[in-house]
């Protein structure tokens, strides 16, 4: 069967959901190989890929991995398709593995499509381009296939697969080397899930109206077991940290339910948020352009709606 490479995106040796969903997509198409680059590989890492159908898993975990940035990713996923040949390679569309997808691209002389929320038959991709305004179905014509995929585009499932662990070394090239960590600062990790990972997504715009009304949102967001988001009006009021904002120029999310409350529904917002499954709009405004985008929409003052919607959905 098929080989094909799904790079696996970690955090302190823990498997991403993106990387399952990956495994998911790569099962349709062949028989899915994990890549692991750098430190935390585990029994339990190993037992968790194969749950999701990693036949073979290529473990590099050499310190030197770690102590370099991304493009020693790439050198690894370059050196096992000259091994392996395999049928693809899938990342994350995280902006980790956009980068190693276009270094890849580049070393291995081969076509890259990213941003894809589907993948088929003869790996041709569903893809949202020009800033999310049109869909299109793309193949690569060139070399190996190279695709990120958006987290949340398919739902994991586990089927077993063998799991069977090989190790790689990888010889990095000065390229690799010329860029060198020198700090790692973690971030306080929150309650509520990760904005790229989650399934769910409330997000505030200028309609909230300051920092302290935020809260309205993340209530109705842990209510919902939600990530909270922000358009970047929100951002850039200081109201929200950038780190959450939505869009063109922050994040892109592609959950099964986006809730946009107070958000007029510009072009650069609808580029990161506009493949979510269902997208429901709150906004006093009738003829606000979100309308036009979403499944359901509330006509009304979210400073009202959004506490009812909260109850409502806490008494459930
Ligand atoms: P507004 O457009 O001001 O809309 C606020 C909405 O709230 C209105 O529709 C209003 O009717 C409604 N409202 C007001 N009060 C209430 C209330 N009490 N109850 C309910 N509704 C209410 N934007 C992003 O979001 N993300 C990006 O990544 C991004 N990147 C950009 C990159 C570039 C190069 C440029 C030029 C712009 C970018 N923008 C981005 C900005 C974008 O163009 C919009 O300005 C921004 O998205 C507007 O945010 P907003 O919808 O919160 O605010």
């Amino acid at each position: 069967m098929t080989e094909i490479l799904v790079l696996v995106e970690h955090v302190d040796g823990a498997v991403k959901k993106v990387t399952l969903e990956l495994l998911t997509l790569a099962r349709t198409l062949g028989s899915p190989s994990a890549v692991w680059a750098g430190p935390g590989y585990s029994p339990d890492a190993q037992a968790r890929l194969a749950e999701y159908g990693a036949e073979k898993i290529y473990v590099a975990d050499a310190g030197e991995l770690a102590d370099h940035v991304v493009a020693p990713k790439a050198e690894l996923l370059a050196q096992l398709i000259s091994a392996a040949a395999p049928a693809g390679v899938l990342v994350a569309a995280t902006a980790e593995g956009k980068e190693v997808a276009g270094r890849l691209a580049i070393k291995t002389d081969s076509g890259v499509i990213t941003d894809a929320v589907g993948l088929g038959e003869g790996f041709v991709a569903e893809q949202s381009i020009f800033g999310g305004g049109v869909n299109v179905k793309s193949r690569v014509r060139k070399g190996t296939p190279i695709v990120a995929v958006r987290p949340n585009s398919t739902a994991p499932q586990p089927v077993a697969g063998a799991g069977a662990e090989e190790r790689v070394e990888v010889a990095l090239s000065d390229v690799a080397k010329a860029a060198h960590v020198v700090e790692r600062v973690k971030q306080e990790k929150g309650a509520r899930p990760e904005l790229t990972e989650a399934s769910i997504v409330v997000s505030g715009g200028r309609g909230v109206g300051s920092a302290e009304n935020f809260a309205v949102i993340e209530k109705l967001a842990d209510s919902l077991g939600a990530a909270v988001g922000a358009s970047r009006a929100a951002t850039d009021a200081g109201w929200y940290p950038h780190q959450f904002q939505v869009g063109q120029t922050g994040k892109t999310v592609s959950p099964q339910l986006y809730i946009a409350a107070g958000i007029s529904g510009a072009i650069q917002h609808r580029a990161g948020m506009q493949t979510a499954k269902t997208i429901i709009a709150i906004n006093k405004d009738p003829e606000a352009p979100i309308f036009e985008l979403a499944d359901f929409g509330v006509v009304g003052d979210l400073h009202q709606v959004v506490p009812q919607l909260t109850e409502e959905v806490e008494k459930r």
